[in-house]
């Protein structure tokens, strides 16, 4: 049984929480300078792009939601390994309390159609189970520096399979939308 206090204080769990954040950067060339955790397991991915906003482009807007999302998944892929069911990647930000509170927020800031946030975490579970070996060094190397910028995780991602399939991830973003009437 997993203490969730003790786990979400982890570094190593943030470290793949921020390499889910910044998986969703790089698979979509949504720009970023760096990214950091301390040992006390706080977070971040300092951005170069001010955050969007809810009369931005909807592309913009499915892209910034996905990253939202993407940390939450990836630190539950990283804690419930082999055992997650895809469905459950990311379910903390559906609840939307404690530790994701801030992504949660973010995400309800952008005024998607309800509902939207189970289908966006789905697609944004696809993408980092597809690309977790990505997802694996960038924490890694997150964990181990604490604070990394965007260049070296480039050069990380160039040593690394890496499945850049922006624009059907994109589609896949859209067709959520339109399915909403957006
Ligand atoms: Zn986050």
């Amino acid at each position: 049984m997993f203490i969730q206090n003790d786990i979400n204080s982890s570094p190593l769990s943030t470290a793949f929480h921020e390499a889910g954040h910044v998986l969703i950067h790089e698979i979509f060339d949504w720009p970023y300078i760096d990214v950091s955790v301390t040992e006390a397991g706080k977070e971040g991915v300092n951005y170069s792009y001010p955050d969007p906003k809810p009369n931005s482009p909807d592309t913009d807007k499915l892209i910034y939601a996905c990253v939202c999302c993407a940390g939450a998944v990836a630190e539950d892929k990283f804690k419930f390994g082999h055992d997650a069911p895809k469905e459950n990647l990311g379910a903390s930000l559906i609840a939307g309390y404690g530790y994701f509170g801030s992504d949660a927020t973010k995400f309800q800031e952008l005024r998607l159609p309800a509902g939207t946030l189970e289908n966006i975490l789905e697609i944004t579970a696809d993408i980092v189970l597809e690309n977790w070996e990505a997802v694996s060094n960038i924490a890694q190397i997150i964990n181990e520096q604490k604070h990394v910028c965007s260049e070296d995780i480039h050069k990380l991602l160039n040593e690394t399979s890496f499945r850049k399939d922006t624009e059907q991830y994109l589609q896949r973003l859209i067709d959520v939308l339109k399915s909403f009437g957006g």
